[in-house]
């Protein structure tokens, strides 16, 4: 259990507008499952880890490779051939010691997002391949956990919160779009802009501000911010399922 023993270390963050008095606690009190340690899931989960969110688990697999380093900034060259998630961790621990920081060098699968999703509050789905963020949906649906989608592409990205009853990822994507270049091309700012939004709507919905089933679609060409109202389908084979 976090004891957070340096308050000064969140003062600058009291009593801010239209967030609740016990905005603290509340984040205190919370577990965030963080899947994804790149470069989405760096950017967010640093400014998870800042607001003082009392426990993280972050879950990557893959290892720290160079051409990783011009977005996930939490790691160095001498990180290369390292575990996402555990390095993750060990970033996300040096900078707030008053939190849980767990890191897991593991597929996400069902069996993973069974054990996980229901001991956390929020799930962040910062991973980058089609059939892991359906399974992540799936979870998040049978659950009844409320989910952070990010997505960023070159530059361009969205940011969604999903909740039990709105509409899902498979509601937006009911078949994978295929990229036109594999590995997608990401700048490093588009992706922590996403990533830090991605944080940003994890840290309200803990504290039931702002919308769910509500997609923001970021357009750094032209520095727009869309807001679409996804609307929930009918045939949704992720939420619609029996
Ligand atoms: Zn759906």
């Amino acid at each position: 259990m976090s004891t957070h023993k340096s308050s000064k270390r969140y003062e600058r963050q009291m009593n801010l507008q239209s967030l609740p008095d016990n905005f603290q606690d509340l984040l205190r009190n919370s577990k965030v499952l963080i899947l994804g340690a790149g470069g989405l899931g760096c950017a967010a989960s640093i400014y998870v880890a800042a607001a003082g969110v009392g426990k993280i688990t972050v879950v990557d697999r893959d290892t720290i490779n160079e051409p990783d380093l011009n977005r996930q900034i939490l790691y160095t060259p001498e990180d290369i051939g390292k575990k996402k998630a555990k390095t993750c961790v060990e970033r996300l621990h040096k900078f707030n010691p008053d939190i849980e920081c767990v890191g897991l060098a593991k597929e996400i699968n069902d069996k993973l997002l069974k054990d996980l999703v229901p001991k956390h509050d929020i799930v962040m789905d910062l991973c980058d391949n089609y059939s892991t963020r359906i399974k992540i949906a799936e979870a998040c649906q049978k659950y009844g956990r409320q989910c952070v989608v990010a997505a960023v592409n070159g530059l361009e990205g969205f940011v969604m919160v999903t909740d039990k009853g709105s509409a899902c990822f498979g509601c937006l994507y009911p078949d994978e779009v295929k990229l036109s270049v594999s590995p997608p091309r990401v700048l490093g700012a588009a992706a922590g802009n996403v990533g830090v939004l991605a944080a940003m709507r994890c840290i309200l919905t803990l504290c039931n501000v702002g919308k769910v089933g509500v997609m923001y679609c970021l357009d750094f060409i032209n520095m727009i911010i869309d807001e679409i109202e996804i609307t929930k389908s009918t045939n949704c084979h992720v939420c619609c399922k029996a």
